[in-house]
C-alpha cells in the first residue's frame, strides 16, 4: 500500500508542478490521500481540490508557515486550512507583501555582489507563484552565477549566506491561534530541523501544545527510522496526532519523490484516519 503524502508544494509557491499536475502525479503514484501545503498561500488549493475530485483522490487543503518562538524558528503546517476565512487570507496577503520587500533586498545584495540579476527575472521564474528563495537559486544557476542550486543556498541565500535576508514571520502563538481558531489541524513540520535533543524537543512541544499545537510530522523524507520512532513516541506520550509527508517540490528538490521521499518514506493512511476522528469529535469538517 503506497500510503499518503501530507506535505507537498506546487507552482502556487516554490514547487515545480501545477496543482493539477501534482494531483495527477499523486493519483498515478496510487496515493490514498494528498495534502497541498504551499508556503504562505492558499492560491493553489481550489485548483487542486477540483483536480482531485476529477480523478477521485482524497484531498486535504493545507499551507506551511514559518514561525518564531523565542529564539527558535520552525515551520508549521495547517491541514484542513479553510480557504474562506478572511482573517487567514488577510494575514497571508501581508506575509506575501513582506516577501516582496525582502526579495527586492535579496536582489540588491546579489547585484552588489556583481551578479547580473533583475527582480523581473525572479518574478518570471516564479510565474503566478509566491516568490521564494528557490526561485532565486534557479535563476542564479541558469545564468551561471553558481554551479548548482545547493551552492546558491550554501554561499548566498541560505541562513548566514552573503545575500541572506530574513523573512518576516508570525510568532508560533499567532500562527497557532490564526489556523487553530479557524479549524485547521496544526502540525510541527519536520521536527529534525530544530536540531534539538530529546528533552529539549519535548519541552518545546509541551509549550506549543499549550498554545494549541495538534500534532507532529513524525514521518518525513529526511527523518531516520530512529528519529521517526522518537517523534511517534513523543506524540503518543503527549497525546498529539502525527502527520507525514515528503515535502515534494519537483525539480528543485530532485531527490524527493511524491509519497516516497528519498525512496523509503511511507506514511500510513491511518494518520489521516486518526486526524479525521479527532476533527469529527470536535465538530470540524473532514
Ligand atoms: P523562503 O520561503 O523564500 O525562505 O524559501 C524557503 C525554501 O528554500 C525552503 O522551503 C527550501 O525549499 C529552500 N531552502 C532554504 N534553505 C535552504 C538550504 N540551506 N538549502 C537548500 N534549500 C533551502
Ligand atoms: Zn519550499
Ligand atoms: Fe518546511
Ligand atoms: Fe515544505
Amino acid at each position: 500500500m503506497p500510503g499518503v503524502d501530507l506535505h507537498t508544494h506546487s507552482t502556487a509557491s516554490d514547487g515545480g508542478l501545477t496543482p493539477t499536475a501534482l494531483v495527477q502525479a499523486a493519483k498515478a503514484a496510487d496515493l490514498q490521500a494528498l495534502a497541498l501545503t504551499d508556503h504562505d498561500t492558499l492560491s493553489g488549493l481550489a485548483e487542486a481540490a477540483a483536480a482531485a475530485q476529477e480523478v477521485g483522490l482524497e484531498f486535504i487543503p493545507g499551507c506551511e508557515l514559518s514561525v518564531t518562538h523565542g529564539a527558535t524558528r520552525f515551520h508549521l503546517l495547517g491541514l484542513w486550512t479553510p480557504t474562506d476565512a478572511d482573517a487567514i487570507q488577510t494575514q497571508l496577503d501581508e506575509l506575501i507583501a513582506h516577501r516582496h520587500n525582502r526579495n527586492r533586498i535579496i536582489v540588491e545584495k546579489l547585484q552588489a555582489l556583481g551578479m547580473d540579476i533583475t527582480y523581473e527575472e525572479i518574478l518570471a521564474e516564479a510565474g503566478e507563484g509566491a516568490v521564494g528563495r528557490p526561485h532565486f537559486a534557479a535563476v542564479m544557476h541558469r545564468k551561471g552565477c553558481v554551479n548548482s542550486l545547493q551552492q546558491a543556498f550554501d554561499v548566498y541565500l541560505g541562513d548566514g549566506g552573503k545575500a541572506y535576508e530574513p523573512k518576516k514571520v508570525l510568532t508560533a502563538e499567532a500562527a497557532l491561534a490564526l489556523l487553530g481558531n479557524h479549524g485547521a489541524t496544526t502540525i510541527l513540520a519536520h521536527p529534525y530541523q530544530l536540531g534539538l535533543g530529546k528533552d529539549e524537543l519535548a519541552g518545546l512541544v509541551v509549550g506549543l501544545k499549550d498554545l494549541g499545537l495538534h500534532g507532529l510530522e513524525a514521518y518525513y523524507s529526511e527523518h531516520s527510522p530512529s528519529q521517526t520512532r522518537a517523534y511517534l513516541e513523543l506524540a503518543k506520550r503527549l497525546d498529539l496526532v502525527v502527520s507525514g509527508g515528503s515535502d515534494f517540490h519537483g525539480p528543485i528538490k530532485p531527490k524527493l519523490s511524491l509519497g516516497k521521499g528519498k525512496g523509503d518514506l511511507r506514511v500510513p493512511y491511518e494518520v489521516v484516519e486518526t486526524m479525521k476522528i479527532r476533527r469529527l469529535a470536535q465538530g470540524l469538517p473532514v
